[in-house]
């Protein structure tokens, strides 16, 4: 099997995203949970992505994850590889998307990189090197006070030059809107000029299309779910997809087994979800200071579960409003009492599996991480749409057997996401 297009996202639930978005344009798509085994077999594909978890990391670990991602897809045949990053250009000074774009650019031989983020499907839009969320610019949006990437400046032209060594340059809308044979030339006069970077702008879908045709003739790009949608038209365009865009029904085999939904998200959008589940199935509330306390609340809650799973489906999550967080946080760190929860969401969420839950939900994104960690899921097939941007997914290689999942990452997702998801999944 010979991968179309290659990808390395920076998270997980970037890489389910970008998945999401490719196999809605027409490629048959596996996510795998990082470099695969040797020994996994992958069903035939178009194209992989490859989930790290290197976006607030260290850049020379980053470049290190990056580079060996990409040597893996280069030997199963993938001429093109996008390395995913947010929409939000989640990044500061020290990179991480300067220096593995550069490292990613030159591992495949050099050359000029194309680079956006923009995903007009989600707002975000870059003009003239700026990027707006929704109707702000970046520096104005709540994304200036992220808690690990808080972003400053707007210009993504001087945010990439200072993490970069190369020189960045500036693809134009008016470049774009010319077609891909202005874009094309532009980009060979920045490449002859020095240029190792050239940030993309992209306001409609048409943008992204000319884009992805002219990356695809490039051996690496930098950019999020909406470049990979240019891609992929890109592809389905060429005629060189064998599957021909086939609908991907084959991910939703029915699996059987047992079905269950944990959460640790305390989003909005969860916690009126979990409010809404509570109508129709048993719905666990865990008490997050004894979950911190030992591994009682975890025995309860598995206890919970085994007498109630065989009947239907059960919902257990440590979620909570934002005074309830913000106390736990004052008393035991953020960090330590996040981390701490979703450590005990993922053992929960393997006993669950190990007395035969194979059909299953997880709300929030780094606790979806923790649970597929634990798991040691090796990759995904994707599967058909549940909400935006939230798509069925079938283990690929799974030791526990086949499962479904769908992994939610926070606002995601209407009031009736948890049934909406279930109901898919057989
Ligand atoms: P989202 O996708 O909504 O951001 P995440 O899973 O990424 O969700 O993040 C939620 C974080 O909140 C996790 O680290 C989780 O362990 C933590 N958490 C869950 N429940 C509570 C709670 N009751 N109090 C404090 N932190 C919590």
């Amino acid at each position: 099997m010979a991968i179309l297009l290659g990808s390395i996202a920076d998270d997980y639930t970037g890489a389910s995203d970008l998945a999401n978005t490719l196999t809605k344009n027409g490629l048959r798509t596996v996510q795998t949970v990082g470099i695969p085994d040797p020994s996994l077999a992958l069903p035939d594909v178009d194209a992989v992505v490859v989930s790290l978890k290197i976006r607030s990391v260290p850049a020379s670990d980053a470049v290190t994850a990056a580079t060996s991602a990409q040597r893996w897809l280069r030997q199963r045949g993938a001429s093109h590889v996008l390395y995913k990053i947010c929409s939000t250009f989640d990044s500061t000074d020290a990179g991480n998307i300067g220096p593995v774009t550069k490292a990613l650019s030159d591992a495949a031989g050099g050359g000029i990189v194309l680079v956006t983020p923009a995903f007009p499907e989600t707002g975000r839009t870059v003009y003239l090197g700026h990027l707006f969320v929704g109707g702000q610019p970046l520096n104005e949006s709540p994304l200036k006070d992220h808690p690990l990437n808080p972003m400053h400046d707007a210009n993504l032209v001087r945010v990439l030059t200072r993490q970069s060594h190369g020189a960045v340059g500036l693809i134009d809308l008016t470049a774009i809107a010319a077609g891909p044979g202005v874009v094309k030339a532009r980009l060979e006069a920045l490449s002859a000029a020095g240029v190792t970077a050239a940030v993309a702008d992209a306001i409609f879908e048409r943008d992204l299309e000319t884009l992805g045709e002219i990356a695809l003739e490039t051996a690496v790009s930098t950019g999020a779910s909406g470049l990979g949608l240019g891609l992929a038209r890109a592809l389905v365009r060429s005629g060189r997809i064998s599957s021909g865009g086939a609908a991907p029904t084959d991910a939703i085999r029915p699996v059987g087994g047992l079905s269950a939904i944990v959460a640790g998200s305390c989003s909005k959008a969860t916690l009126r979800q979990l409010e809404v589940a509570e109508r129709s199935m048993p719905v666990l509330r865990l008490d997050p200071e004894r979950l911190l306390a030992g591994p009682d609340e975890i025995a309860a809650a598995i206890s919970w579960a085994g007498d109630r799973i065989a009947a239907g489906p059960v919902v257990i999550a440590a979620s909570a409003a934002p005074e309830t967080v913000t106390r736990l946080q004052s008393l035991y760190g953020r960090e330590a009492s996040g981390q701490a929860i979703e450590t005990a969401i993922s053992i929960i969420t393997a006993e669950l599996v190990a007395r035969g839950v194979r059909r299953l939900v997880v709300a929030g994104g780094e606790t979806s991480g923790a649970a597929v960690d634990r798991l040691a899921i090796p990759a995904f097939l994707i599967g058909p749409e549940i909400a935006a941007g939230v798509p069925v997914l079938r283990t690929v290689g799974n030791a526990q057997g086949d499962m479904l999942l769908a992994l939610k990452s926070g606002n995601f997702g209407g009031e009736d996401f948890f049934a909406a998801a279930l109901a898919m999944m057989h």
